[in-house]
């Protein structure tokens, strides 16, 4: 039964750019979707096709110019900070920098916000902190400070430290980009669970073989459009032209 926890209604963003004149850039041109709980869902495309934008519309880090985004039942449009901050605390995201506490061990990054914005105790979150590590396979480097850590290991941290505030969805941004090659399986493998579990996750992600094999349903995008839509069959079996093209540059 389909459950939405995510929809864009006609959702457009605009940027003015710099330069001379007063040009603007449609980063999302007129996009309705929905994702419902428990989906899996993959967004690919050439860099600068919208997918970052569309993504941080998501937890109003970006914000309309026009149309509707409604999250986890609430339309999250134009609302205020102040009543954005439970929703945002719902909502797990995971860039291609970690921006992990460089002076905080594993555990102490992922009991951080347990603490601070969730005012657990320190008990509380420390146990916490130990179950998420061990969750993303790193419950024998807990006492690892970010430098001591390889790409891969500090990603999983930071999926770790989402994790430790129970969200329902968690946004993925590329988060494999920064990985040199022999690291990402292990995050992908990460991911990988998350998904089993039953995880709401959208994912902009360069690993077409990835995105084939876990997504629900996989979005194409160009220009700011989404230009195809549909399963993950649409990767063997793309009907736009310029989704076929983008699929013999990267498989
Ligand atoms: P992608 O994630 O697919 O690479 P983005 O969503 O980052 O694409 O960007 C889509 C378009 O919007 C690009 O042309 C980009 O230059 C522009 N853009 C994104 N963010 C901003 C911003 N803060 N200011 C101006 N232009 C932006």
């Amino acid at each position: 039964m389909s459950d939405p926890i995510i929809t864009f209604d006609h959702v457009v963003k605009e940027f003015k750019t710099r330069g001379r004149g007063a040009n603007i850039a449609r980063a999302v041109d007129d996009v309705s979707l929905t994702i419902d709980r428990g989906d899996i869902f993959g967004i690919i495309g050439y860099s600068g096709a919208g997918k970052s934008t569309l993504v941080r519309l998501i937890n109003a880090l970006e914000r309309p110019t026009s149309g509707t985004v409604t999250v986890l039942g609430t339309d999250i449009t134009s609302l205020s900070e102040t009543k954005l901050r439970p929703i945002r605390q719902k909502i797990g995201m995971i860039f291609q920098q970690f921006n992990l506490f460089p002076h905080m061990t594993a555990l102490e990054n992922v009991m951080e916000a347990p603490i601070h914005v969730q005012h657990q105790s320190k008990k509380a979150a420390r146990d916490l902190a130990v179950a998420e590590l061990q969750r993303v396979g790193l419950g024998d480097r807990m006492d690892y400070y970010p430098s001591q850590l390889s790409g891969g290991q500090q990603q999983r941290v930071a999926i770790a430290r989402a994790l430790a505030m129970k969200p329902e969805i968690m946004l993925f941004d590329e988060p494999t980009s920064a990985l040199d090659p022999e690291l990402v399986g292990e995050v992908l493998n990460v991911m990988r669970s998350l998904a089993k579990e039953g995880m709401t996750m959208v994912c902009v992600t360069h690993e077409i073989g990835f995105a084939r094999e876990v997504a629900d349903q996989i979005v194409f995008m160009d220009g700011g459009v989404v230009v195809e839509k549909g399963g993950p069959d649409i990767i063997d079996h793309p009907t736009e032209p310029r989704f076929k093209d983008f699929l013999q540059h990267v498989l």
